[in-house]
């Protein structure tokens, strides 16, 4: 669905991403992991066409969408959900959900977004009317989810949607990452929790200082004891 090839970023005279080529494949979850530093969230803002010197080609469901501005990303349903929770802190947590659907028309499925926005999170029902900004740091992340599903993606990507997150919630949040891929959305998830997003990804790649130097099935990434040294902790 989605296929990187040779993607190059630099910042002025940092050279973030050198050439990283990776694929996600439709109905997949697929998770890059690494370091502070090492480029995750680079690639994602370039897959948005969020940043101005990217160099390689990113093609989603078969058209090459360098040139496209983000809104026509989001028109085809490629969603970010940002790091550190960039939601709207003085509009209601209904206003911000309704802005995830901004761009649509279609009203009657809209309605029924809601309606599965809010099964996923009941919180988010139960504060509807309360201003994002007062609301807890995991009640925030779960609108920028919620937001982001009211565009109605085919293919979401997920920056460190666990940070700041309690052991608790940030098993909650990844359970709820592998139900709304069950429902048909592709996943491109960036995580610093490396055990958990390999736990749920079918396949993975590790990014050390701008370039890919692993890959494999979560699982492979799991059992390998560079890995584990790593980026596991134990
Ligand atoms: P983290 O897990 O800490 O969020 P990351 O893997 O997401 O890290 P990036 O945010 O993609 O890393 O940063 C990659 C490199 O590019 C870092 O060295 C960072 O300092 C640099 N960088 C990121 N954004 C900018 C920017 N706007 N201007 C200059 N350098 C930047």
């Amino acid at each position: 669905m989605l296929s990187i090839r040779n993607l190059d970023v630099h910042y002025g005279g940092i050279h973030a991403l050198r050439g990283i080529s990776f694929d996600v494949p439709d109905g997949k979850i697929v998770t890059l992991i690494g370091a502070n530093g090492a480029g995750k969230s680079t690639t994602l803002h370039a897959i948005m066409g969020l940043l101005d010197t990217v160099h390689g080609s990113v093609s989603y469901d078969g058209q090459e969408t360098m040139a496209w501005t983000t809104k026509q990303r989001v028109e085809n349903r490629l969603i970010l959900v940002p790091e550190g929770r960039r939601i709207f802190p003085d509009l209601t947590v209904f206003e911000n959900l309704k802005l995830g659907a901004y761009t649509r028309n279609d009203h009657d499925v809209i309605e029924r977004d809601y309606q599965k926005v809010f099964s996923l999170f009941p919180r988010l029902q139960e504060r509807c009317g309360q201003k994002a900004g007062t609301l807890s740091g995991g009640e925030q992340q779960m609108l920028a989810v919620g937001r982001a599903l009211m565009s109605s993606p085919r293919m979401l990507l997920m920056d460190e949607p666990s940070l700041g997150l309690s052991p608790l919630l940030t098993a909650e949040i990844i359970r709820i990452i592998t139900e709304i891929n069950k429902t048909g959305v592709t996943v491109l998830l960036v995580e610093q929790n490396a055990r958990a997003a390999l736990e749920i990804a079918d396949f993975a790649y590790v990014l050390e200082t701008g370039e890919i130097s692993r890959q494999g099935t979560g699982a492979e990434l799991l059992a390998d004891k560079s890995i584990i040294a790593a980026y596991l902790g134990d």
